[in-house]
């Protein structure tokens, strides 16, 4: 990596293992190419890898020579999710709030630390990250699976390889769709409801007639077409695309998706909170093993789910 790895400012308490690099960042000439890196865990998303994401963005949008950014997966797959079971779980861990002025998850009972810790780390960060001045490109093979569905959609281009596949099953839960609920707007309604309805697995192909991916392309040739689109951007003025980039985000806005997804957030909510009322935890019993269990397609390796 020609600029070392992205500042990784917190790592765990010591109560989770220390995992080095669990993202990379490299510059490209005008292009910064933010990596997830756990391929071990198929890139699950835990605590430390959202705020070295956050970091290295931030290392992204203050170097003046960067244009555009590229977030690509390590290894077979983009990101199977959410962390639900990896030992570096770090759910439990205190981080400084970078998104959302709100006091910290630790130490609060029931829907109090739950509300506080995803409106931080995943809705807050999630649109902290749609709104980086400088246009961001989504490079996504394998799987793609709940919360890395948010990683993928924060994204204004996103490019698929023909081996990339997209679920959100976590209705399977009882819980209606993942924290950034953007689904409606980047597939449309009746897509969206076929699939959170089935939580099924759809392909890159579907997934651009839905109108959710910009490219499908052939895995040995992911890389080498992001980067040429990466390049041929990089050639605008970079003030005109961040307007650019603010003028689509905020009609999207006015389509209605900000204040749909603040609603959505508190049935979301509501839903953790049943789940925990009539069970045993918020997540309707299920974990990474069961979630993988009833996945409808065989690929058994991944660990679907979320948190
Ligand atoms: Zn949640």
């Amino acid at each position: 990596m020609s600029d070392g790895p992205a500042a990784n400012p917190a790592n765990g308490d010591g109560s989770i293992p220390y995992e080095p690099d669990v993202v990379t960042y490299e510059r490209r000439g005008a292009i910064a190419v933010v990596t997830l890196n756990r391929p071990g865990y198929r890139n699950a998303q835990n605590s430390v890898m959202t705020y070295a994401i956050d970091a290295a963005f931030e290392q992204a949008v203050e170097d003046p020579e960067v244009k555009v950014i590229v977030l690509a997966g390590n290894g077979k797959h983009f990101s199977a999710g959410h962390d639900l079971g990896t030992p570096g779980r770090d759910h439990h861990v205190k981080y400084p709030n970078k998104a959302a002025l709100w006091w910290d998850h630790i130490d609060r009972p029931g829907g109090d630390q739950r509300f506080a810790r995803e409106m931080e780390v995943y809705l807050g960060m999630c649109r902290r990250w749609r709104e980086i001045p400088k246009p961001t490109i989504a490079m996504v093979q394998g799987a793609c699976i709940a919360g890395g569905l948010m990683l993928a959609w924060v994204c204004d281009l996103i490019i698929a390889s023909d081996d990339a596949f997209f679920s959100d099953p976590v209705v399977r839960m009882g819980i209606p769709g993942v924290e950034y609920f953007a689904h409606p707007w980047v597939m449309g309604p009746r897509a969206a409801k076929e699939f959170l309805y089935t939580g099924d697995r759809f392909d890159a192909t579907q997934a651009k007639e839905w109108g959710m991916v910009n490219r499908v392309v052939p895995r040995a040739d992911l890389e080498s077409e992001t980067m040429a689109l990466a390049e041929k951007i990089s050639a605008m003025p970079q003030f005109g695309l961040a307007l650019t980039k603010k003028a689509v985000n905020q009609s999207e806005d006015l389509m209605g998706m900000r204040a749909g997804m603040d609603s959505v957030f508190g049935l979301h909510h509501f839903a953790h909170a049943h789940n925990a009322e009539v069970g045993t935890d918020s997540l309707g019993g299920m974990n990474a093993r069961t979630m993988k269990a009833q996945a409808s397609t065989a690929d058994a390796k991944n660990t679907d789910g979320k948190d």
